[in-house]
């Protein structure tokens, strides 16, 4: 159509814009009313202001649809349902990786969620003694859980992993000298490099040895009375193959304490059981860690151990109490609500014999890939079924991986959806996908869009979610 610029086309406008409803008529009339017990006077006074400016925008660009007080009222409460979801609502996680750091990490055990909400709306006990009605301390509520499961002597809670290397390094090496090898200098992502937070800690970093190869003489030739500590670090996100060499945690431990310095392993992900107990491969526990020597060690709450974010450090009771005598430690300290979970999660580790049942990420971790094959077999026909022409669904073979930098080059078997489609269909469907009610979030990967589905739990709900799919 062609496109007439002279003055006289914008003549209609005006006397379309005096047909606009007024911002009071629309909130008198009887459609908004379920707007304002459902979101406020005040919010939907704004929704409705913002629709009726966006249709005047229209009208005075050249359009000629006058919406009435009845499809404004409509259209603001679609704007307040989407801007009043929440984005971190429950999604699908089909990306086969299962604690995904992006997604939230761990599934919480329902023991840690009862705990957890218990915890939220009442006074706890926190800092308070219930025997003697004096002050207590934080920690208290998982110390001895944490001993009793690690063999440690003492241990402390802080926000995550990163923190409790952090506090370390600031306890035990501020204005000294913190030694590692430099196939250790990990960078976790998300801006956890060693090197920065060694400057960040007030530690001066000393490399010892080579990305492939440090040896025990590496790290004896390093030691001066300026060092603070000698740090081990899991290289939990790669493995370095190959003409390789470190030095094993308790020769590592001699050296230390050959010359008084505490040796800290930064275990990252840290299992407090034998994962080959559940048909995964073996990771070092945290109970080996200090069996072997270590004067400290730190892990994360919400990896492999299945809990909330935390980060935990165990060890020597004078070290401990070392680090929870530094400042830093009550800005890094976690909450009742938290401290609730994390207790609920490690009593758990009290019965390994149903830890795979009752701690969602490690039944997710140790599903058996028959299972999940059966699983998709059924889902296939509904997902080709929504998804109609234009897209083909087959069943296929697919790894899984642990995630979080834990076990990097161990993949899980598993099953999935695999979805084909022309053109630009795929990502438009990916895009689809993420505007659930409760999003669907899968990979792509060779030109397929892949549900791996190792961690489907709700199969109900994922098929009533699919429903849902409005395809562009
Ligand atoms: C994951 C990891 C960290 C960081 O732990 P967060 O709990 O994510 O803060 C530190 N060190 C190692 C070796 C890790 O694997």
């Amino acid at each position: 159509m062609p496109k007439g610029g002279t003055p006289q086309r914008k003549c209609p406008a005006p006397v379309h814009l005096r047909d606009l409803p007024s911002i009071s008529a629309v909130l008198s009339h009887p459609a908004a009313s379920p707007l304002l017990d459902r979101h406020g006077r005040t919010a939907a006074t704004d929704a409705i202001r913002a629709v009726l400016a966006e249709a005047r925008a229209a009208l005075l660009a050249g359009g000629d649809t006058v919406p009435d007080a009845d499809a404004v009222a409509a259209l603001a409460g679609a704007r307040l349902e989407d801007t009043g979801r929440s984005n971190l609502r429950p999604l699908f996680n089909l990306t086969g990786t299962v604690l995904h750091t992006n997604l939230g990490r761990a599934l919480l055990a329902r023991e840690a969620m009862d705990a957890a909400l218990a915890a939220m709306g009442d006074p706890v006990a926190l800092e308070f003694d219930l025997d003697d009605g004096k002050r207590g301390e934080r920690d208290d509520h998982v110390r001895a859980l944490l001993c009793e499961l690690t063999g440690a002597e003492d241990a402390t809670v802080v926000n995550n992993n990163a923190a409790a290397v952090l506090l370390v390094l600031n306890t035990l090496a501020r204005g000294r000298n913190a030694i590692v090898s430099r196939g250790e200098l990990i960078e976790i992502g998300g801006a956890f490099r060693m090197p920065d937070i060694m400057a960040q800690a007030g530690a001066r970093l000393v490399e010892v040895g080579t990305t492939n190869r440090t040896h025990a003489k590496d790290y004896k030739g390093a030691l001066t009375p300026e060092t603070g500590v000698i740090l081990k670090v899991h290289t939990s996100n790669y493995r370095i193959q190959g003409f390789t060499k470190e030095v094993p945690a308790p020769e590592l431990a001699g050296i230390a304490h050959g010359v008084g310095v505490p040796l800290v392993n930064d275990l990252g992900s840290g299992t407090l059981v034998d994962l080959s107990a559940y048909g995964l491969k073996r990771e070092p526990t945290v109970r080996e860690a200090v069996a072997e020597g270590a004067d400290l060690v730190t892990f994360s709450g919400d990896k492999l151990l299945g809990g909330p974010q935390a980060g935990f450090i165990v060890g020597r009771r004078d070290l401990i109490q070392a680090l929870n005598r530094n400042p830093m430690k009550r800005a890094l300290r976690v909450d009742k609500v938290r401290l609730a979970a994390i207790e609920a999660t490690l009593k758990l580790y009290r019965d390994p014999d149903r830890l795979a049942q009752r701690l969602p990420t490690l039944a997710l971790l140790s599903r058996p890939q028959g299972e999940i094959a059966e699983q998709a077999r059924r889902l296939a026909p509904v997902l080709a079924q929504v998804l109609g022409d234009g897209f083909t669904v087959g069943v296929c073979d697919c790894d899984s991986q642990i995630g979080s930098g834990a076990l990097p080059l161990d993949t899980l078997p598993s099953a999935g959806l695999a979805i084909r489609a022309g053109g630009a269909a795929l990502s438009a469907l990916a895009a689809a996908f993420r505007t659930l009610s409760r999003p669907i979030v899968g990979r792509i990967e060779d030109g397929r869009l892949i549900l791996d589905l190792r961690c489907l739990r709700d199969e109900d709900a994922f098929i009533a979610t699919l429903a849902e799919l409005r395809l562009p």
